[in-house]
């Protein structure tokens, strides 16, 4: 065992994750470690004759566990994005050793006092604002964790914690297994199936056909270039249906079903939050939130809803007409919906996604993206091919400032079998200062699934790639120019309807000519986008935008209504999804398909009574790029003035208060809705 600690890379005082040293064995001694020396400062927090104090037990606390959460970070990380079957393996084990450790926190109640007897003296010790959330923050938590139970409570939540986290890996593991389980493959003989598909995505597809093994042909799966493609351009309806059958019914029935878990899950939740006092799940992942009830999301979602809707039908009613002229029959059904949307666009304003791609090559968009950056915040990007990295694939790069290093970034963009589908910013080490008050400097990691280059072409973006990389590097800025004091409030540590104002804002940048001016040049000819196509970009990025919001409400009303039920949920799951989502229902819905089974948001993830936070905080990025819109993209007082009461405050102050700093009041939902629907519809029916 000491031979395994003392060569051990993971302990050896590293500033960057040691990727050429680690190997997966080094895991579970490491953490077991890790995890011994974190629980030996608890105890010496507690064994502290002294009276508590601020410093003595929340600051102390609040450096606990660095050690541990630093290679925590790297696991799950390459958990993530370098997956094997080792690390799925040790991922089981360590879920145990998670909850003990968590619970030996917070149901330590010699711990609990001890913050208790801080907290209840808060008035009186003159705290500054941080401070006094960092304090405010840890006595919630303990409550919110258990701390106030008595001890068959805290047995039975213990347990249910740990069964929570069992099922949600169970739910993830279906569903990874239900996409991979599925392709669909068409040998040369039979090209003609796949009528529609422009070269390029054969080309993919072909790729692909290849890298499974096949001599010949093309392959599609349900990993997202591949499916979104298919249903789009592949004019074989029938084949468009089983796609879409396949991608809708992941994990829905058959082998890898995870109707159960969902209830099961649904279930535990409700009991752990009741078993805490509050009546519903809803309620208890609400109170900590910038929107503070089930009430408030339900009035902003329906307020939405009841304007959307309309604009919905009359899209369908507008696509079901186009499909008419061109010899289509009866009723559009979902795998209709991209298929004729491309076609109408394509009749209307002659926009087609691979008409803008050829000036989104990745390098010249990562150019455009970082510079922006350094125009905005007065930082300085570089690349350092010294730094290890765990996939040669992967770059890393170092932020300065004033000479200064402030951060490292790594970027890892392509998909890979190991690694899951989506993008996602994490960190490695969050910003803040060691228990000797060092500084820590934040090391962020951006992973992508972006279309990889192919022997003839390199890296082009769509739209929605250049989007998302926007967007995942906004998060990635939160988590690099955080300037707190206290570790717990560094970066992203913010509430969940907060912490996508950073992201978001950032992809309002993608539609905006000055912006784009600056890297958008054709990877052959070199010559800049024009302004035209521009602005096809985005009617493009606006159209359809009542079907398309309706979808994101479908998804927000599903979360809420199935946490905020005081009684269990029971019954065919199907219909359950039918029942609730029939007021945001744009297109038949079909049947044997269930959004649920695959909705990792929910289930494998802690999105949980959060996903109306995507809206919310497209509706905080809209009105806060307001600002920006007013004073120019590229203003650097508007810059400043995010920086200093958004990006660099992670969780300092409650995040409406925050909002406000930088805004100079509340957010309303008026510039959300002047962008989908434009200025006419704004003007006739809000302003009053
Ligand atoms: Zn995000």
């Amino acid at each position: 065992m000491q031979k395994e600690i003392n060569n051990n890379p993971l302990l050896n005082n590293w500033i960057l994750p040691p990727f050429d040293k680690i190997k997966s064995e080094d895991f579970l001694p490491a953490i077991q470690f890790a995890v011994s020396r974190a629980k030996q400062e608890i105890d010496a927090i507690v064994a502290n004759p002294e009276e508590p104090t601020f410093e003595n037990t929340i600051v102390a606390l609040d450096k606990n566990g660095m050690l541990y959460s630093d290679i925590c970070n790297i696991f799950y990380n390459l958990l993530e994005a370098e997956s094997n079957e080792e690390l799925q393996e040790i991922a089981e084990k360590l879920i145990p050793i998670e909850v003990e450790f968590s619970n030996y926190i917070f149901l330590n109640d010699a711990l609990f006092q001890k913050i208790k007897h801080v907290y209840q003296k808060r008035d009186s010790l003159n705290l500054a604002e941080d401070a006094l959330t960092l304090l405010t923050d840890n006595y919630k938590s303990f409550c919110r964790n258990g701390a106030n139970l008595n001890a068959n409570d805290r047995k039975r939540y213990e347990k249910l914690v740990e069964e929570l986290s069992k099922k949600s890996l169970q739910f993830k593991n279906n569903l990874l297994s239900a996409t991979t389980a599925f392709e669909m493959y068409f040998p040369e003989n039979e090209k003609d199936q796949l009528k529609g598909l422009p070269e390029n995505e054969l080309a993919l597809a072909h790729a692909k056909a290849l890298e499974k093994s096949h001599d010949n042909g093309w392959s599609f799966d349900l990993s997202m270039p591949s499916y979104s493609a298919f249903i789009k351009y592949v004019e074989n309806r029938d084949l468009r249906k089983k796609i879409y059958f396949a991608y809708n019914s992941r994990a829905f029935g058959g082998n890898f079903d995870n109707s159960q878990t969902i209830f099961d899950i649904l279930h535990l939740r409700k009991e752990l939050a009741q078993l805490l006092g509050y009546q519903t799940y809803s309620d208890y992942v609400l109170e900590e939130r910038m929107v503070k009830s089930s009430k408030e999301v339900f009035d902003f979602l329906h307020q939405l809803i009841n304007i959307f809707k309309p604009v919905s039908q009359e899209e369908v009613k507008m696509l079901t007409e186009f499909a008419h002229e061109n010899h289509f029959e009866g009723e559009l059904q979902a795998w209709d919906w991209s298929f004729y949307a491309n076609k109408y666009q394509l009749a209307h304003f002659q926009y087609d996604e691979q008409e803008v791609k050829p000036y989104f090559q990745l390098e010249n968009v990562q150019k455009g993206i970082f510079s922006l950056a350094e125009q905005l915040y007065g930082i300085h990007i570089k690349e350092n091919s010294k730094i290890p990295v765990y996939q040669n694939d992967v770059k890393a790069y170092e932020i300065f400032e004033n000479e200064e290093k402030i951060g490292t970034l790594y970027m890892d963009f392509f998909p890979r079998n190991s690694k899951r589908n989506g993008a996602w910013m994490t960190s490695f080490k969050d910003q803040g200062f060691d228990a000797d008050g060092n500084k820590i400097l934040p090391i962020v990691s951006l992973v992508f699934n972006f279309t990889p280059a192919t022997a003839d072409m390199p890296s082009l973006l769509t739209f929605n790639e250049v989007s998302t990389f926007l967007h995942e590097f906004g998060h990635g800025l939160h988590g690099l120019l955080s300037k707190v004091r206290y570790n717990s409030l560094s970066g992203t540590s913010v509430v969940r309807d907060f912490v996508e104002l950073p992201s978001q804002i950032m992809e309002h940048w993608a539609t905006e000519t000055e912006f784009l001016q600056t890297f958008a040049f054709h990877y052959q000819n070199h010559e800049p986008i024009k302004a035209d196509l521009i602005e096809k970009i985005k009617l493009h990025d606006n159209f359809l935008s009542g079907y398309y919001n309706m979808r994101q409400f479908t998804f927000g009303l599903l979360d809420m209504q199935m946490h905020s039920q005081k009684t269990d949920w029971e019954g065919n799951l199907e219909a359950i999804e039918e029942k609730i989502t029939q007021i945001t229902q744009v297109l038949p819905h079909v049947k044997g398909t269930c959004i649920s089974t695959a909705f990792s948001h929910l289930f494998g993830g802690g999105y949980a009574s959060g996903y109306y936070g995507y809206k919310w905080a497209e509706m905080l990025a809209d009105d806060a790029f307001a600002e920006f819109s007013d004073k120019g993209i590229f203003s650097k007082e508007t810059a400043k003035r995010f920086r200093e009461n958004i990006l660099s405050q992670g969780g300092n102050v409650d995040a409406m208060e925050l909002y406000i700093r930088f805004k100079g009041k509340k957010p309303t939902i008026d510039a959300l809705l002047k962008r989908y629907l434009g200025e006419k519809y704004y003007l006739c029916n809000f302003v009053k």
